[in-house]
């Protein structure tokens, strides 16, 4: 017997997602990390969700993850962001206390059945004869064996920082590079790549002049990611905001030739939509000015993080900008911000299960993979590692698709698209996104994680009750009905067709909430107003999501038929050379990931769809 079932390495925000996933369906999980005190480290920004991000964090916990719970327990500021906007483009964010959200990762973990860890650095992977990963090999030579590994090693792969002139092979600042395993990625055929992300130097917030700033506060009312949370856990603290000057932009520009990633020290790609502080001067010179968040990273930590002046410039140059900024004139620098590089996986050589094709029982997940962001990174952990699990006891995968989650979304562009540079989650990259909300996830996952087994009797629990209050919330609304004049009664306006409209349907209407409702009939004012906030939503989107069933109807039929593993694309016909390379590069797993895929055309589809039906059809012929 294998020492485990599962082998999780990284204790970054995918591999504690990863590791917990697994432990969750009743794998025998260890999750071996460099040091158990950097678990659940966010190595940028002290804040989590955002846009887009936020929806993938309510989806990792509506599939029981952790993130949201700990980003709740560690949260300093919470903020609905887009709140003017439709509820479908909201996105919940919190800025978090990153002692507190450590200790948070640290407890769920340790919490966790079947899950162990322990510090130590994997050199290299245990193969069998035939490929398969059978286990993992310590720096220390010790070897342990498993049924899956799921590799997380996020910036770690071959890292290298720039700081100005200077070079560090490292991981993360202070921080030893993951070698060995490039090595095995090269020596195993994968295709690799190089990107480069970015952080700030972090300042001192005593040496902050405040009152000269504008003050950020969170929302009166929170919004929690988890929905297991009930209140605050920490004290709530505001931002602060500054902006760049053109004294700024004009040293910047007289300095830029010490910038590595102007030197030409830097080749690889970074991410476009966070660029740093001398790429933005450089690439808008029609902006006199950048806005800055100061964004505080604990309660009982000074450091500062200013969020939008990332940088590689040497330190002394870093000092000298940040003095030209309004309130950090005399503000001391506690630690250089940098640039690092690091060798990531082309994700076309995963599966959507997240398994690479190349190493049965490999799986990748996180910035190995190309993305950006710790949710992106966690919830790939969070999909990764159950799969890890259901192979290991020889269970078929579990894939989220485009009209389930944004997760599904993220996965399947990864594995069909492949990355130019590092990608990060938009709510403009879901289709269906209408549907997947923000407020909804429970609703459009928790019943596939029961299903799965991955949600544990807390959540399950919740998850019934709340069902059960929509049901009969929603059961109370539709038998209460009004004429378009018995409404007009009390002020609400339909038109005058003298159709008999229930109070569900009425809520269709943006401006006819519950609260007008209720005046006509008081009962509905016992609807806690949890679930009247998402009954309302519900009802709005609902013509909508109807018009949209359509859609979603072919895209699931596209998707369920599966295209062979082993197609020989070249035997397809009709299909370009260019497309034959791609298709067989890629591999999509059903004819609706080869549509997605750059450069197909609908004749190449119709040629590809005839192909595998007509062997199917032989195969059928052959059998009976
Ligand atoms: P990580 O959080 O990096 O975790 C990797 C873990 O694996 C670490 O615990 C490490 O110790 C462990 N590990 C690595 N190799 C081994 C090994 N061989 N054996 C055992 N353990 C190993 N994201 C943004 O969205 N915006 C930003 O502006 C941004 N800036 C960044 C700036 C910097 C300098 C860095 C380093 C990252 C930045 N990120 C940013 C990225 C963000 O930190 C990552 O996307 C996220 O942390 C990825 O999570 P992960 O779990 O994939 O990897």
């Amino acid at each position: 017997m294998s020492d485990f079932d599962i082998i999780v390495v990284g204790g970054g925000h995918a591999g504690c997602e990863a590791a917990a996933a697994a432990a969750r369906l009743g794998g025998r999980t260890l999750l071996v990390t460099h040091r158990l005190e950097t678990i659940g480290e966010m190595s940028c920004n002290p804040a989590i969700g955002g846009l887009g991000k936020g929806h993938l964090v309510r989806e990792i916990d509506a599939l029981d993850g952790l993130m949201g719970l700990a980003a709740d327990r560690a949260g300093i500021q919470f903020r609905l962001l887009n709140r003017s906007k439709g509820p479908a483009v909201r996105g919940p964010r919190a800025q978090a206390d990153r002692g507190l959200y450590r200790q948070a990762v640290f407890e769920l973990l340790s919490a966790q059945n079947n899950l162990q860890m322990r510090p130590g650095e994997v050199v290299d992977l245990e193969r069998d004869e035939s490929g398969r990963v059978v286990g993992v090999i310590l720096s220390d030579g010790a070897v342990l064996s498993c049924g899956a590994v799921v590799l997380t090693t996020g910036t770690f792969l071959r890292g290298l920082i720039h700081l100005g002139p200077d070079q560090i092979p490292a991981g993360r600042m202070g921080e030893a590079p993951s070698l060995g395993l490039s090595q095995t990625f090269i020596r195993a055929g994968f295709n690799l790549g190089r990107m480069k992300t970015g952080t700030p130097p972090r300042l001192d917030g005593r040496t902050i002049d405040w009152g000269a700033l504008k003050a950020q506060p969170g929302d009166q009312e929170p919004s929690f990611f988890s929905s297991l949370t009930t209140h605050v856990h920490a004290a709530q603290v505001p931002c602060h905001i500054t902006r760049t000057t053109v004294a700024t932009h004009d040293f910047l520009r007289e300095n830029i030739t010490q910038s590595p990633l102007y030197s030409g020290q830097i080749e690889s790609r970074g991410p476009r939509y966070c660029p740093s502080i001398e790429d933005k001067v450089m690439r808008f010179p029609e902006r006199d000015q950048h806005q800055i968040f100061l964004e505080p990273e604990g309660l009982d930590d000074p450091t500062i993080y200013p969020n939008g002046i990332s940088t590689s410039l040497p330190e002394a140059v870093q000092a000298q900008m940040i003095s030209t900024i309004p309130g950090l004139e005399k503000a001391k620098i506690l630690q250089p911000g940098y640039a690092i590089e690091y060798d990531h996986v082309d994700p076309r050589e995963l599966q959507p299960s997240l398994e690479t094709r190349k190493i049965p029982g490999l799986f990748l997940a996180g910035q190995i993979n190309g993305t950006t962001g710790y949710e992106e990174a966690a919830a790939q952990g969070l999909i990764a590692g159950l799969n890890a699990a259901l192979l290991a006891s020889g269970d078929a995968p579990f894939v989220i698709d485009r009209t389930e989650g944004y997760v599904g979304v993220m996965i399947d562009d990864l594995v069909t698209q492949g990355i130019s540079e590092p990608y990060r989650m938009f709510t403009s990259r879901a289709e269906y996104r209408l549907r997947l909300r923000a407020d909804n996830a429970d609703l459009r996952l928790t019943d596939l994680g029961l299903a799965l087994g991955c949600i544990g009797p807390v959540r399950a629990r919740h998850f019934d009750k709340r069902k059960e209050a929509l049901g009969v919330a929603t059961r109370l609304l539709e038998s209460v009905q009004a004429t378009p004049n018995e409404l007009a009664r009390f002020d609400i306006a339909v038109g005058q067709d003298g159709k008999i409209r229930n109070a569900y349907a009425l809520l269709v209407y943006p401006e006819i909430t519950l609260d007008k409702l209720s005046a006509i009939w008081p009962a509905l004012k016992e609807i806690d107003p949890v679930i009247a906030e998402q009954l309302e939503t519900d009802a709005q989107y609902a013509p909508y999501l109807a018009r949209q069933e359509a859609d979603i109807d072919a895209f699931r039929r596209d998707e369920s038929l599966a295209l062979p593993v082993d197609l020989d694309y070249g035997r397809v016909g009709s299909l370009s050379t260019e497309l034959c390379e791609k298709l067989t590069a890629t591999r999509p797993a059903t004819l609706g990931a080869a549509a997605r895929i750059q450069g197909m055309t609908p004749a190449a589809l119709v040629a590809l769809l005839r192909f595998v039906r007509s062997k199917k059809t032989r195969a059928h012929r052959k059998a009976s």
